[in-house]
């Protein structure tokens, strides 16, 4: 059995104040390694998250984004070992905004997850279809090549190293969910392919999250559909209650 993820991507919400706030209200009510609960805040509150979590040192913390260069001229960017020495253990990947907000290729995807593994990272790695891709039938063709480039950065012996989140890009921050049907044939596609490119053992390892406008009073029929392991979750992730009342249906 995989334990159930719960991660809360908090974009570009909570500064370091709102994120003292936040885990003071929210960390009390988690006491257990179960479920595994991870949040990515903004690497400004990276710190802060580190030090208000305090005595629950089982809700891991990761980076939205990181660059793929130890260090150098990149103005603006956050290399791995950066974000590991503030206190992250895993990275967003491919998230849908960095690629059609960024322009985030999935040649840059793989030298991400290759530079968070490498690292120490575990990468969580975002795959999803915009809504004209679904229209047009093309759902497995880009979640399978989206799946197939983050791979190309897993190195063969690597045990368990990432995780993914199946995002459709219409159901992001807009109110509409993917039927569980709908999410049920994406996280099956997900996991033959996981066990096709890299065999069974590491397909069954592999936490396949769903995400797109979870809420408290959908995540409990989200997460008993088959293949779902947990949930990504953006706006309802940056209220305490919400994310709390979440985590608790998983
Ligand atoms: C996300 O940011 O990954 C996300 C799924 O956002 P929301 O829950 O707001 O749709």
């Amino acid at each position: 059995m995989r334990p159930k993820v719960i991660a809360g991507n908090w974009k570009m919400h909570h500064g370091p104040s709102a994120t003292r706030k936040f885990f003071s209200e929210f960390s009390p009510r988690f006491d257990g390694a179960e479920p595994t609960i991870l949040i990515f805040p903004p690497a400004i509150s990276l710190l802060a998250a580190a030090d208000s979590r305090g005595s629950r040192p089982e809700i891991g913390l990761g980076i939205q984004n990181i660059h793929w260069e130890p260090e150098g001229a990149f103005t603006g960017e956050h290399s791995a070992n950066m974000v590991v020495a503030a206190g992250a253990r895993f990275a967003l990947v491919g998230h849908s905004e960095r690629r059609h907000v960024f322009g985030e290729t999935d040649a840059q995807v793989e030298l991400k997850v290759a530079a968070a593994i490498g690292e120490g990272l575990t990468p969580l790695v975002c795959v999803g279809e915009t809504l004209d891709e679904r229209r047009g039938g093309r759902v497995e063709e880009v979640i399978v090549r989206q799946l197939d480039a983050a791979l190309l950065g897993v190195a063969e012996d690597a045990k368990n190293p990432i995780l993914v989140a199946y995002e459709p890009v219409w159901a992001i921050g807009t109110g509409e969910t993917a039927t569980t049907d709908d999410v049920a044939e994406a996280h099956g596609i997900l996991r033959r392919r996981l066990r096709e490119i890299r065999g069974d053992g590491f397909a069954q390892e592999v936490a396949i999250l769903y995400g797109g406008s979870v809420k408290p009073d959908n995540a409990a029929e989200l997460l008993a559909v088959t293949d779902v392991d947990g949930v990504l979750v953006g706006g309802a992730s940056l209220d305490p209650e919400s994310f709390a009342r979440i985590a608790e249906s998983g």
